[in-house]
């Protein structure tokens, strides 16, 4: 998992430094095949060597490192456990995307861009207590349908990838939507596109 640790490391500056996470907010992490390498529980995401990323199996036991994992590691392995074909699962407090989770149930359909999370909108996962199964779970019902993307309810968002960079890239469109619909909002509000206008650009990304 020496890789993948590395990995985290780099995806985690990154994070911080697109302010999608502030201090030790936020987490990510890896898997392969039985394993999953996550990053430590209330460590600065900018500050970590891959020593200090613990490596757990799917039950969500430390098989490796020193520090305690994630306190939302049961949510990356309910995701994993629900997306077989997930390899990285990216979680952030990122502004816009925490305002639209304060304020709405779903962030609907105001760019065409939507539909890379799979679905019409974005749900917001229902609120529960940052690290608790109910907010794994919460969180595995905002996804489903095969949904690569949700948004916890006064808490941020999330993203699933077949790697950490996929999953990153997701983070990064979902934090612009978030953004155009917040500022959208602050203009009279937003035209929401129908769902024929959505069909037809569905037909076109299958050509
Ligand atoms: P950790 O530092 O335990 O990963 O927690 C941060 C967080 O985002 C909780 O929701
Ligand atoms: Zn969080």
């Amino acid at each position: 998992m020496e890789e993948a640790r590395a990995e985290l490391c780099a995806y985690g500056r990154r994070a911080v430094g697109e302010r999608y996470v502030v201090g030790s907010s936020g987490n990510l992490s890896v898997r392969e095949g039985d394993l999953v390498a996550v990053t430590p529980s209330g460590v600065p995401l900018d500050r970590m060597a891959p020593g200090d990323c613990p490596v757990v199996d799917l039950a969500g036991k430390v098989v490796e490192g020193a520090h305690a994992p994630s306190s939302e590691t049961p949510m990356h392995l309910a995701l994993y456990e629900a997306a077989p074909d997930a390899r990285a699962v990216v979680h952030t407090h990122s502004v816009f995307g925490a305002v639209v989770s304060t304020t709405r149930t779903a962030l609907p359909a105001i760019h065409y861009n939507v539909l890379l999370f799979g679905g019409h909108d974005v749900r917001v996962a229902e609120y529960a207590t940052y690290g608790t199964p109910e907010l794994a779970r919460n969180v595995r019902a905002a996804l489903h349908g095969g949904r690569h993307a949700a948004l916890l309810a006064n808490h941020g968002g999330v993203t699933l990838g077949t790697d950490l960079d996929e999953a990153f890239e997701r983070t990064r469109i979902l934090e612009w939507l978030c953004e155009v619909y917040v500022r959208a909002c602050g203009m009279g509000g937003p035209r929401l596109l129908s769902t024929d206008e959505l069909a037809d650009v569905e037909r076109r990304m299958t050509i």
